[in-house]
């Protein structure tokens, strides 16, 4: 059995490499039934951006998707993750739930993909409802299907992020196909499960006005949506790829200027989103 570690606080942009050597491949994950241990990379709390009100934020390893701009490719792998038990991280989210509560905030797992370990995410997801805490992911909806009414049931928002309208783009984004995200964003707005749609603007990668446009038409019409957030690019996280020996594909790619971030909001404006 692995040896367990102690849910690591800092941030999204500390390097986690190697601590558990001995993880099964995020692709073979037999998530073992109970969900009773994991494997994380970091606690860190923030505000708004993750959720409405303070957040802790809680992001687990394990992802199949293999962004181009990810900015923590450090999360891809289980075996680059802290093995702890949702035990420990419900008790650590105890520590601080009232100011949560207090500031009408509650917790959001991000990653890597929360849906790689579903039980384990479950049941965490349990532990905050118990505490009465807003719930939260943040998902590429790749692994949507994974997720079923009860797991639907724990969370009072997704964070769903669409990076490309075009199924090609989408592919060169990700390496992996567009349709079970937007099955996924359906079946959302079909329940009427409020989400967050989030795109990430890419110049030269998904800035093309038609990828936009084809976001923008597929997500107006859905009620649940409360926000289309238009997430600039930046290479926060470009230290990650050259330590991890990664190549960088966008590493001469700059971030999105003031007036491409406009036209991409009127864009979504403009088909009927709320958008920021
Ligand atoms: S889905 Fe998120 S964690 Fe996974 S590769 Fe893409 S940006 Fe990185």
């Amino acid at each position: 059995m692995a040896q367990l570690g102690v849910v690591p606080t800092g941030s999204r942009y500390d390097l986690h490499s190697g601590l558990s050597p001995d993880a099964p491949d995020e692709s073979e994950l037999a998530d073992d039934q109970e969900g009773a241990f994991g494997y994380v990379h970091s606690y860190e709390t923030s505000s708004r951006y993750d959720g409405p009100g303070l957040r802790a934020v809680l992001f687990v390893s394990g992802c199949l998707l293999r962004c181009t701009y990810c900015h923590n490719p450090d999360t891809w792998h289980l075996k680059d993750g802290t093995y702890v038990s949702a035990r420990q991280v419900v008790d650590r989210l105890g520590d601080f739930a009232s100011a949560l509560r207090s500031l009408h905030g509650g917790l959001t797992i991000s990653g890597g993909e929360p849906l790689v370990q579903l039980a384990f995410t479950r049941r965490i997801l349990a532990g905050a409802k118990k505490l009465d805490l807003h719930t939260a992911i943040e998902t590429s909806g790749f692994l949507g299907s994974r997720a079923d009414d009860d797991y639907l049931a724990h969370l009072d928002l997704v964070l769903l992020d669409i990076k490309s309208g075009d199924p090609e783009t989408y592919r060169k984004v990700t390496g992996r196909e567009l349709a079970p995200t937007l099955r996924f964003a359906e079946r959302l707005a079909e329940i009427g499960k409020p989400a967050w749609i989030r795109f990430t603007l890419v110049p030269g990668l998904t800035d093309d006005p038609d990828n936009v446009d084809r976001i923008a038409r597929f997500v107006a019409p859905m009620k649940n949506v409360e926000w289309v957030e238009i997430q600039p690019f930046h290479q926060m996280g470009a230290f990650k790829w050259k330590s991890l020996g990664l190549e960088e594909k966008l590493a001469e790619t700059a971030p999105p200027s003031p007036e491409l971030v406009n036209r991409v909001r009127e864009q979504f404006e403009a088909a009927g989103c709320r958008a920021r």
